[in-house]
């Protein structure tokens, strides 16, 4: 499984394709930037022996024509080094964006299993790491490659058998660096691994250390912590020791290789089948063979440890994705708001369903208010509405279409969610509003307004430009929510979803949010996760769900005659004893 295969990185090369023009140009000034390897090995084999002759006046025109050879390879190696990075940087950040594209792209089910930390370390680290090795592989392994096999040529061509003498080497050489460049990928993908799950574990950490610290339990966490570091340590250990094992043994084979060549070269200098002139311009070839092996063999590693970071940017990849919209989907025109749910069947396990025969009907601009035990189903029925999840038996129908038969992106524009936990991206307080939708500054102050969210917003320092944190640590919960319903009324939505927040608000604050809700919900279709005692009573029917069917409906005080399960819920919730 671990074996090494270029093929993961040949399905790459498509993305190269379109910087063809900057690559043939790059590969002009490798070609320039090999071939003075020769002719430098040349002038090395007439200036070591006019050294020894003191001929100066040929000592000063080897030296001279080597300068003049050195300069046109540097500038040549500048050409090939900036001409070749472009692309290869373009590439890793064109497979970053798919990456990311195919993210916002997965099914629900698939982005709940996966862990944040996990994946910010593949779409960073991961792939830094393979935009390097294709980096290496067009800057690096390319002129390394030619050089070795220039230079070889040109050896051959001073002694043939002598070079064959000196090739008897290279298999030794190659089944080494193979040999260690598997167990090196093998120890990288470990590490990284190990990485990824400390990153997971840092990104949970982070996000509950006041819970952490709420429950005294610093010591447990810094336990986990201090095993997941060590395993890490231990994994980046056994990686870096057997690089370290690779280089003294490679080394050693090449120092000896050189010793050897130059003792069959003295014979064969004893026996005149090469004069001193060619066998300085032989050793100095093969001195200009030490680098490119070296390169190739810390490049064969890299690109070992690059497959292992491919694989798991690949994983991602093999992760179920949203369907897409139907090839015959309607565009959705005006919208009514009329919600029908016809016999409706869906289980995240499709043998445990969790909604089971649901009908449902919401005329436009009704409240309907859904109401039920916990894992009822009410949750699972929200993201029916939004597409997130499809039914697998009956329809789901937003003015008599189904919903399979629209375009997502106009499904959730015509019906906005304002979740229970209501996030911000950092940014400005008009940016969390219009998110990523163009909307002028009025429109924003006026969905502002209906939330009842301006009188706070106006009194930030800045206002509508004011900086929100990340998760909108600077706003109280009761603002976060009055932010959350803005947003959704911004698009001026047909139908509301709203998930209430069971959090205890304060009384102040909870009739500030009631205030922005009630004007929200004004006008609309509005489908209501109702906690609030004044959103069950406000709704024009009171759905009560459980097992994933409707069990009772009606009005508030219809259920509370009824004296089923509404009124024990009421009961048990304390409601009763208000009104
Ligand atoms: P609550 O009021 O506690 O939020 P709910 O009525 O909204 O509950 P749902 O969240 O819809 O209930 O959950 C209904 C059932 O589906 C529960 O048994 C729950 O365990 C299960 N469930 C919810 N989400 C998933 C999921 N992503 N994968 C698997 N099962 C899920």
């Amino acid at each position: 499984m671990l074996a090494p295969s270029p093929a993961g990185f040949r399905r790459l090369l498509p993305l190269l394709r379109p910087h063809s023009r900057r690559l043939l140009a790059g590969g002009v000034c490798i070609v320039i930037f090999v071939g003075c390897w020769p002719l430098l090995a040349y002038l090395a084999g007439q200036l070591i022996p006019a050294i020894g002759a003191g001929d100066i006046a040929a000592v000063l025109r080897s030296i001279g024509l080597a300068l003049a050879v050195f300069m046109v390879q540097k500038l040549a190696q500048y050409g090939q080094d900036t001409l070749l990075a472009g692309p290869a940087l373009q590439v890793a950040q064109d497979l970053r964006r798919q990456l990311f594209a195919r993210l916002q792209t997965l099914r629900f089910s698939s982005l709940e299993t996966l862990s944040a930390g996990d994946l910010t370390y593949r779409l960073t680290e991961d792939a830094d790491r393979v935009g390097e090795v294709i980096y290496k592989l067009v800057h690096d392994t390319t002129p390394s490659l030619l050089q070795l096999l220039v230079v070889l040529g040109y050896m051959l061509w001073l002694d043939w058998q002598l070079a064959l003498a000196t090739l008897l080497l290279a298999p030794f050489v190659a089944l080494l660096v193979s040999a260690f460049g598997s167990r090196v990928m093998a120890a990288a993908e470990r590490s990284q691994r190990q990485v990824s799950e400390l990153a997971a574990l840092l990104a949970e950490a982070i996000a509950g250390l006041p819970l952490v610290r709420a429950y005294a339990a610093e010591p447990w966490l810094q336990e986990r912590f201090d095993t997941e570091i060590d395993l890490h340590r231990r994994a980046r250990y056994r990686s870096l020791k057997l690089l370290a094992l690779q280089h003294p043994v490679v080394g050693f084979i090449e120092a000896a290789g050189i010793l050897a060549v130059l003792l069959i070269g003295a014979v064969r200098i004893g026996s005149e089948a090469i004069d001193a002139q060619g066998f300085s311009s032989y050793v100095a070839a093969l001195l200009m063979l030490i680098d490119p092996i070296g390169h190739l063999t810390q490049n064969f590693n890299e690109f070992q440890q690059g497959q292992a970071s491919l694989r798991r940017l690949r994983e991602i990849e093999a992760e179920a994705v949203e369907d897409p919209d139907r090839r015959d989907a309607r565009p959705l025109g005006a919208v009514q708001g009329r919600l029908e749910l016809r016999q409706v069947r869906y289980g995240y396990d499709p043998a445990r369903p969790v909604l089971r025969d649901l009908s449902i009907v919401v005329e436009p601009g009704q409240v309907v208010a859904l109401v039920g035990p916990s894992g009822a189903g009410k949750s699972t029925l929200f993201s029916l509405l939004l597409r997130f999840n499809v039914a697998q038996g009956g329809q789901v129908l937003l003015d008599g279409h189904d919903l399979t038969a629209l375009r997502a992106r106009e499904l959730r524009r015509a019906v906005a969610l304002v979740p229970q936990q209501s996030r911000v991206f950092a940014g400005t307080v008009a940016e969390a509003i219009r998110f990523g939708r163009s909307a002028s500054i009025e429109a924003v102050r006026e969905a502002a307004r209906v939330a009842n969210a301006d009188g706070f917003i106006e009194a930030l320092p800045g206002g509508f430009e004011a900086r929100l944190e990340e998760r909108g640590a600077n706003l109280s919960g009761g603002q976060l929510q009055r932010l959350a319903i803005a947003r959704a009324v911004l698009g001026n939505p047909a139908v509301l979803l709203l998930d209430e927040a069971t959090s205890a608000l304060d009384a102040e604050s909870e009739e500030a949010v009631q205030r922005g809700l009630e004007q929200a919900m004004a006008g609309r279709t509005v489908l209501v996760i109702a906690h609030r005692l004044a959103t069950v009573q406000g709704a024009d029917r009171i759905l009560v769900l459980d097992q994933g069917q409707v069990v009772e409906q009606g009005s508030h005080r219809e259920l509370l005659a009824l004296g089923g399960r509404y009124s024990d819920l009421c009961q048990r919730q304390l409601i009763v004893q208000e009104f």
